[in-house]
Formats: C-alpha cells, sequence, structure tokens
C-alpha cells in the first residue's frame, strides 16, 4: 500500500493509474476506522475499482468553533493496517498544510441541500465538506467515490457538487453499518461511555419503530418522523436535535402521505452529538 501526503504526489498516483487504464475508486474519511469505513472499501472494489485509495483527513474548515476538531479521535497505525488488510492501494494522508497551505481563501458552497438538518446546526459544515471533497477529487481523479448513507445529507450535498461542477465521477452510496444492538458504527462512538452507550440505542430504536409502523401500512411523514423523535425524548440522556421526514432523492421536507420517505435523526447523548437516518419504501 502506498502512503501519499501531497496533492501532488496524489495526482502523480493517479496519473499512473489511469495512464494504466485502471478504474480509480476513492473512499475518503476522516481516520479512526471501524467496519463501516471497511465497508466502504468492499462497496468500491464491486462498483468496479481497480485501484483503490482511500484518504484519511480530519478536515479542520468542515468543524465549527467549539466542536471537537482538536479532540477528534486518531490512530495512524491501526488505522493503515486496516486499510491494508481491506486491499486498499493507496493511502493519501495530507496535512493540515498540505490540504489549506497559507493564503487558501476558495470554499465550495452547495446551497439547498445544505441547509437544513445538520447545516442549521453546524453552519459552515457542509462548506468545509464540499471544498474538501473537491480537493480529495481533484487529487485522485476517481472513477468512483464511495460514501457512507450514515451521513445522509452529506451524501446527497456531495451528489449535487458532483453534478453542478461537472466532475464526473460515480457517486456511490453504501449502506449503514450498525453495531449488535442498533447503534450506527462511528468514529465518535468512542465518547460513549457507560450509560450514554446504553441511552445512545434511542436513535435507531426510534427509527426501527418507524419501520416497523410503516410495515403495518402507516404512510403519514409526520408520524412516521414523530415515532423516532418520541424514542430520543423519552431517553432522559439524549437531547433530541432533529426528526424529519424527507424526500429521499432531493431531501425535501415531506408532510402527509407518502410513498418513500427517508427518516433523519440527531441527537446529543453526553459528550457526542449522533446521526442517524432510516429510508422507507425504498
Ligand atoms: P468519517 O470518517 O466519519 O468522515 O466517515 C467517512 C465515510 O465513512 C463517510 O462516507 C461516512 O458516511 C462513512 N461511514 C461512517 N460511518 C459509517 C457506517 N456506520 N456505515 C457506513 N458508512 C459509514
Amino acid at each position: 500500500m502506498e502512503r501519499l501526503v501531497t496533492p501532488a504526489a496524489m495526482r502523480a498516483w493517479a496519473d499512473a493509474r489511469r495512464a494504466e487504464g485502471a478504474r480509480i475508486g476513492l473512499v475518503p474519511t476522516m481516520g479512526y476506522l471501524h467496519d463501516g469505513h471497511v465497508s466502504l472499501v468492499r462497496v468500491a472494489k464491486e462498483a468496479g475499482s481497480e485501484a483503490v485509495a482511500a484518504s484519511i483527513f480530519v478536515n479542520p474548515t468542515q468543524f465549527g468553533p467549539g466542536e471537537d476538531f482538536e479532540k477528534y479521535p486518531r490512530d495512524e497505525a491501526r488505522d493503515l493496517a486496516m486499510l491494508d488488510a481491506a486491499g486498499v492501494d493507496a493511502v493519501y494522508l495530507p496535512g493540515v498544510k498540505d490540504m489549506y497551505p497559507e493564503g487558501h481563501q476558495t470554499f465550495v458552497d452547495v446551497t439547498g441541500v445544505s441547509r437544513g438538518l445538520c447545516g442549521a446546526a453546524r453552519p459552515g459544515h457542509f462548506r468545509g465538506v464540499a471544498t474538501v471533497v473537491a480537493k480529495l477529487f481533484l487529487a485522485s481523479k476517481p472513477h468512483v467515490a464511495v460514501f457512507g448513507e450514515k451521513d445522509y445529507q452529506q451524501l446527497a450535498v456531495i451528489r449535487a457538487m458532483n453534478r453542478d461542477l461537472d466532475f464526473g465521477v460515480e457517486i456511490v452510496g453504501a449502506p449503514i453499518v450498525r453495531e449488535e444492538d442498533g447503534l450506527a458504527k462511528s468514529s465518535r462512538n468512542v465518547y460513549l461511555k457507560g450509560e450514554d452507550r446504553v441511552a445512545a440505542r434511542c436513535l435507531s430504536r426510534g427509527l426501527f419503530r418507524a419501520r416497523e409502523l410503516f410495515g403495518k401500512g402507516e404512510r403519514d411523514a409526520g408520524i412516521l418522523a414523530g415515532v423516532a423523535g418520541a424514542a430520543i425524548d423519552g431517553e432522559p440522556r439524549a437531547l433530541l436535535e432533529y426528526a424529519e421526514g424527507r424526500n429521499p432523492v432531493t431531501l425535501a421536507p415531506l408532510a402527509g402521505q407518502v410513498d418513500a420517505v427517508t427518516i433523519l435523526v440527531a441527537a446529543k447523548v453526553g459528550p457526542a452529538r449522533l446521526i442517524d437516518n432510516i429510508t422507507l419504501g425504498k
């Protein structure tokens, strides 16, 4: 597995792979990897990638003031071993100064779909995400890039950016990988200790309850999202941020009877801000 640090090194690797005729797959991450990240590598290969690059970069521009940029968990040696074992060909590990040299002043702002949900609670977050993903695309020149449905709004933002800026990358969404008790895997789950870890189940519990109701014929988007929100509200250690039913493709707000809906939730549990979602009727 090759280790690349600068955008120029990443571009040179990508140019060499393209010269060989290889289809390049990209898996962007912030490191502190878990099975969810590893599943993205598998999906990249299933999508026909012949040379897979994974990036590890804790991107400062997507963190707001007072968020956990400084504290974000890191374990580079373990991450590299996991990516190697997963069959990744190159890992891109730029430093903050490689990505944002002195004088950096250009950002990508995806408007509509970045608003609301996590965009409301984290102003500037998706501008940081879109900017760094644009830079990763330009450096690694992928044919296909894989993102987890765990970050459902992020996936929609990236699809919009890719379309609007003519990147021409095939964007693939990968299903959410969960712990045995339903909690969506996340690097930030390391912040959950003791009773907070137990309480964190309320996010997936509410989503699964909504799925059950949908299975029994409930089609009211407000009721389905309300059930998911109530499970979080009923957990004293959790603070609900939002529980909303949205169009699975456009993320437009939905109310009343629906054929398909994505329910997205966010909550604080102890020191961790957690998100989760489920799509019903796809
Ligand atoms: P992160 O390192 O948290 O920025 O995540 C990097 C990529 O992994 C993003 O595309 C995430 O959506 C994806 N990801 C994170 N957690 C999961 C999970 N539990 N299941 C599937 N994909 C995930």
